[in-house]
């Protein structure tokens, strides 16, 4: 397998932990790392599962804007559903790209990619908590307040490997790594990421997408975090 290296800058206020998942629109979400040796101290990483799963929803979205006709999704996450989804008329089965890309979501592993756990890099994440009100909750009274953190001055760091199976399915990869960095309403996501070590994933791609590839090595958001 090959792979390219991931970073990725928290830039705003995020969510700890999975009750809530979404936070200013990134869905990337942290959570805590128990370790043995220092008990009753967490640290923060963002788990494989969530950093696919972020991938997964993004690719979904763009998949029907970019290259109509070129990458494909069923748009489902129900497996029940997603092979309905896959069904054609004549009764054969087809996976769609994202599928064919990520594998049946909810699952960490599949024959094509592999995720690694993004850890935190020189030294500890700064992290506050405060007490939100939430957007969709201003007329509830139970729920309607939740702990937000807001983490920085680190970088979380880690791999994505892939097989030659999904080789044509890279540039989907990268225009869901380009959402994930920008939310389809252009505003800025509370997460930055930059792709590392990417000489591999370079000689892999058609020079149409080399362009794309280039504005995921930098910063979106550099010099205001
Ligand atoms: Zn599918």
């Amino acid at each position: 397998m090959k792979g390219f290296g991931v970073r990725v800058r928290p830039a705003g206020f995020l969510t700890v932990g999975g009750s809530h998942p979404a936070a200013m629109g990134a869905d990337v979400t942290f959570a805590r790392l128990y370790r043995r040796e220092r008990l009753g101290d967490a640290e923060l990483y963002i788990p494989a599962s969530s950093l696919k799963g972020s991938l997964r929803s993004a690719a979904s979205r763009v998949a029907a804007a970019y290259n109509v006709g070129r990458f494909t999704s069923c748009g489902q996450v129900d497996p029940a559903l997603i092979a309905m989804a896959h069904r054609r008329t004549d009764g054969s089965f087809e996976e769609c790209s994202v599928c064919r890309l990520f594998g049946s979501p909810g699952r960490t592993s599949s024959p094509n990619i592999f995720f690694e756990d993004l850890i935190p890099q020189g030294g500890s994440p700064a992290v506050i908590t405060r007490v939100k009100l939430r957007d969709d909750a201003l007329n509830a009274m139970k729920g309607g307040l939740y702990k937000s953190e807001v983490i920085w001055g680190v970088d979380f760091v880690g791999k994505i490997f892939y097989s030659d199976e999904v080789r044509g399915l890279l540039p989907l990869l990268l225009l869901a790594f380009a959402e994930l960095r920008m939310d389809r309403f252009g505003r800025r996501s509370a997460i930055d990421v930059r792709l590392e070590e990417t000489s591999a994933l370079r000689d892999d791609l058609e020079l149409t997408w080399h362009g794309l590839l280039r504005g995921l090595e930098d910063w979106l958001w550099r010099g205001d975090v």
